[in-house]
């Protein structure tokens, strides 16, 4: 069965998103921990955390996967900003223990000028201060389209990360399908190629979670804009085959396309027709 579903508002908590991840059809689903922008996370409401476990579990809704602020920056040139990622980061996956097993998402950071190797020795010092050894959580680092100063632009990049963390067995990778897109590589036309590339830097096993996302940009432009799925430069029939392939079809989707929910429901009813089970 296709594991998919797509970004959701947690303004409304907990037991909203399930009820919304039902409603179009989806069996897993991400989102925010607090404002993308940041600020201060809502406090957990034990009672909604509980109803939406049990909702979940009766509607088969899995993969919680938990998107950090876009304004944590774990290698900034500013130590209060760095100090910001770590507190954030800790906090989210403080919080994130109330619901087991779930998945965290970050996007490595822009070095903004001090270079990659500092750049990336920052990022994996923010890890190994605020990953520990009794989280239920695996911490996702995102691939990046490399658009400014940003770090994991490349499977060399993250795998550098990673190489630096002391609990490897709890980070794992999320790739965007249009940033690596927008990143220049080519899963148009060399699918099995980026694949394979992607095992022998990183390894497969290491792959955990996939947003699924067309591009309103080109191969390699370095820019990040998603499109819908099938009116971007990626297209459908591409995106079909990533959901189909052999080492990615197990996995879960999620979709973080420009939509509002009923726009989410057609695109995951579509991919769900062009799933081929087994
Ligand atoms: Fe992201
Ligand atoms: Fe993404
Ligand atoms: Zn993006």
């Amino acid at each position: 069965m296709l594991k998919i579903g797509c970004h959701l508002s947690s303004s409304k908590g907990y037991l909203a998103m399930g009820k919304d991840a039902a409603g179009i059809g989806a069996n897993v689903f991400q989102f925010f921990t607090r404002n993308p922008r940041g600020g201060k996370a809502k406090e957990i409401n034990e009672e909604d955390v509980k109803k939406f476990l049990t909702f979940t579990k009766e509607h088969g809704i899995t993969d919680f996967l938990a998107h950090a602020p876009y304004t944590l920056n774990a290698c900034a040139a500013d130590e209060r900003i760095r100090e910001f990622a770590r507190e954030t980061f800790a906090d989210d996956l403080q919080r994130l223990e109330y619901t087991p097993g779930s998945m965290y998402n970050f996007h490595p950071g822009s070095h903004v000028g001090q270079g990659v190797e500092k750049g990336i020795q920052y990022i994996a010092d923010t890890l190994n201060s605020v990953m520990k050894p009794q989280q239920s959580t695996t911490v996702l680092l995102e691939t990046m389209a490399g658009k400014g100063s940003e770090i994991g632009r490349s499977f060399e990049e993250l795998q550098s990360i990673i190489e630096k963390v002391t609990l490897q067995e709890k980070l794992g990778i999320c790739l965007d399908t249009c940033h690596i897109f927008d990143g220049g590589y080519d899963i148009v036309e060399h699918l099995d190629d980026v694949l394979m590339e992607f095992d022998q830097v990183i390894g497969l096993d290491r792959l955990k979670a996939i947003h699924l996302n067309d591009s309103m940009n080109t191969l390699g432009s370095h820019k990040d804009r998603h499109a819908k799925i099938g009116e971007g430069n990626i297209g459908k029939e591409a995106l079909v085959r990533v959901i189909n392939h052999p080492r990615l079809r197990n996995l879960p989707f999620y979709l973080e396309t420009p939509n509002e929910l009923p726009g989410y429901a057609a695109e995951i009813a579509m991919l769900k027709a062009a799933y081929k089970e087994e």
